[in-house]
């Protein structure tokens, strides 16, 4: 059979199983026309704000009964709709916006499902770290997704410590009060020079990209206040300008510990992996102290 003959085969929704579906994040025509089939047969829908779902579901005359998932009640919701699916019945799992279990509470379900060995079927759609690292212009072959940052004062020092050397460009979401506050933190453990595409509003009709630094992008959000939805991309560490990289898979230690054998006092050999690595002197500090 041709790849196209079994597709319809393969859209059909089936009982026992849980459906991810991918909604838009903003420009609600971004809906796939697999998504709404998805969301007209299940046999219900499981949705982080029943009001946000009903508003897209309305718009596209689907009628289903929804319930509520989210953050303060996905433990026994979780398990009720793995009993539900477990049952017999198909449930399509929605998020206020994007990919479901991509920093919402999607991931707890789809970790239940997989626990009790219910089928789980991604509906692939708008997802907006994606479409910011698609936009930004900076290196996409490799990338880290870092979600939100924690907002544990410690732990968040420890993440931007551990990131400090990060070579990968890094995706990481923020909610517009805090925007200032992170970016200054980046420039702090990037340096300030460090390119970044801040993505904002994407999909919707005060949609920006901003390419930058994030000495700019401190300084120009100063004057201007953060106003909706951003994801922001932020280069990893540059190797050395001359190319010779012989230090890439040492650990940030084994790399000082390494110029150190060469000679150097601990302060120069900080200071040389710094310039290797392209990151400030006092992230590879932190790093070996934390690493001791
Ligand atoms: N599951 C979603 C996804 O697939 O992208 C992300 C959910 S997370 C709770 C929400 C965060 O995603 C926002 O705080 C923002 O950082 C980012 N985001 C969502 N929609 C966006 C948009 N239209 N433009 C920029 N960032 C967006």
């Amino acid at each position: 059979m041709s790849a196209l003959g079994q597709l319809p085969e393969k859209n059909r929704v089936e009982k026992n199983t849980l459906y991810l579906v991918a909604t838009p994040i903003g420009n609600l025509s971004d809906i796939s026309e697999r998504a709404l089939k998805v969301l007209s047969e299940v046999d219900f829908i499981a949705a982080e704000d029943t009001r946000v779902t009903l508003r897209l579901l309305t718009r596209f005359g689907i009628k289903k009964p929804l319930i509520s998932y989210y953050e303060h009640n996905k433990r026994e919701r979780g398990e009720l709709i793995a009993e539900r699916i477990l049952s017999g019945q198909s449930c399509a799992l929605v998020t206020d916006a994007g990919t479901p279990a991509i920093s919402d509470p999607g991931e707890d379900l789809v970790a239940l499902c997989a626990e009790k060995n219910i089928r789980v079927v991604p509906i692939p759609g708008p997802n907006a770290a994606i479409c910011a690292l698609a936009a930004s212009g900076l290196p996409s072959g490799r990338f880290c997704f870092e979600g939100f940052l924690p907002t544990n004062r410690a732990d968040r020092q420890a993440r931007l410590d551990s990131l400090a050397s990060e070579t990968r460009t890094m995706i990481i979401y923020e909610a517009p009060h805090k925007l200032i506050a992170t970016l200054a933190e980046l420039a702090r453990t990037f340096g300030p020079g460090r390119r970044i595409a801040v993505c904002r509003e994407l999909t919707k009709f005060n949609e920006e990209l901003m390419r930058t630094t994030l000495g700019k992008a401190v300084e120009y959000y100063k004057s201007n206040e953060p106003r909706g939805e951003y994801v922001l991309v932020v280069a990893g560490a540059e190797a050395a300008a001359s190319g010779n990289e012989f230090w890439r898979g040492m650990s940030v230690a084994e790399h000082v510990g390494h110029y150190i054998k060469a000679g150097l006092t601990k302060m120069e050999a900080i200071k040389a992996v710094a310039a290797d690595r392209g990151v400030p002197k006092n992230a590879i500090y932190k790093e070996i102290v934390r690493s001791q």
